[in-house]
């Protein structure tokens, strides 16, 4: 999956180069919202499933739904790409019901003691319309509404903040709870804190790279760790690739860990998979729980 993400090969139109650097050129991202406009959502994208571990008490958390996209025009394009330029294109609405409508589905299938969670965009939240079927879907689901997630990204607050409290509201009224996505990397972060008062933060990945060699993210990490725990709040650290930076985590108090080191995204839970350094996951269910 992930090797045609960074590769050349966008230049024979087989793959859509995916560089956070360098950004998409706009060439690609009218080739790109061509493509989705005529895409056969259903059958083009599909959810991977990626595991969020207390590491402690070593057992598996929840599951983070993350969409993937195989254009037959132009390959597999990353999730960082297509979804601004579905909601550029306005898109995103029809994306999203359908993503969540899925997502649930998978999760009513998995053992109660996981949870779901779901990456809403900034037009997301800012539409009324998706967050009264964001409603319905979660209404009809059969999932307990405490069991799902809903991701915010801080630049999606910072887009239009009454509006992201607003679908905030809307979501708690729900019984849903509300994570904080990329933290660390928006403007007045703080402040987003105290305003909307979600239930989780979710470190940036960017200070997780960088924890175990500079001193400046790992004061950062150690800082958001602390006010997490001052506030009463779950922290989860995204991508952890290592051991040392595993180590340097839990050092800090931040029990909740998400990686490739935990688990790649996935079809879905591999629940009977051998659990971090070896040992049996204790909450291992029966066969017979798992999804087909
Ligand atoms: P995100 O919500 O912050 O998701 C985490 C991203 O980090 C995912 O990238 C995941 O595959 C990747 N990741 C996880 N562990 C590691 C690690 O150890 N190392 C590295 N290098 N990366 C890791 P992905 O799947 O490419 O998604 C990128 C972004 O696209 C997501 O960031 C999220 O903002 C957005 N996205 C994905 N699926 C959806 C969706 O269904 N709806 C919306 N609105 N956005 C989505
Ligand atoms: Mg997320
Ligand atoms: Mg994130
Ligand atoms: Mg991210």
């Amino acid at each position: 999956d992930y090797a045609l993400y960074n590769s050349k090969q966008c230049r024979n139109g087989r793959a859509v180069m995916f560089n956070r650097e360098h950004g998409i050129r706009i060439r690609e991202t009218s080739r790109i919202e061509q493509a989705l406009r005529h895409a056969d959502l259903g059958s083009e994208m599909w959810l991977v499933y990626q595991p969020i571990r207390n590491v402690p008490e070593r057992r598996t958390i929840g599951y983070e739904a993350l969409a993937r996209w195989r254009s037959p025009t132009l390959g597999l394009v990353s999730p960082a790409i297509f979804i601004p330029v579905a909601e550029q294109a306005r898109q995103i609405g029809r994306l999203t019901e359908m993503l969540l409508a899925r997502a649930l589905q998978a999760a009513a299938a998995w053992p109660e003691t996981l949870s779901l969670s779901f990456n809403l965009s900034a037009l997301d939240v800012g539409s009324n319309a998706t967050m009264a079927a964001v409603r319905k879907i979660v209404r009809s689901s059969g999932v307990a509404p405490r069991r799902i997630e809903f991701e915010i990204t801080e630049t999606a607050v910072m887009r239009d903040f009454e509006q992201a409290a607003e679908a905030l509201r809307t979501l708690r009224e729900l019984g849903t709870r509300v994570a904080l996505d990329d933290f660390g990397t928006g403007f007045s972060s703080l402040s987003h804190v105290h305003r909307l008062k979600p239930d989780k933060i979710k470190i940036d990945r960017s200070f997780v790279t960088d924890i175990t060699t500079s001193g400046s993210a790992r004061g950062i990490v150690s800082t958001i760790a602390d006010m997490c725990r001052n506030l009463g709040l779950e922290c989860v650290a995204e991508g952890v690739e290592t051991e040392a930076q595993l180590e340097l985590l839990l050092s800090l108090g931040c029990s909740l860990i998400q990686g490739y080191l935990i688990g790649p995204p996935r079809d879905g839970p591999d629940l009977g998979e051998p659990g971090l350094r070896g040992e049996m996951a204790p909450d291992r269910p029966s066969a017979a729980l798992l999804p087909a």
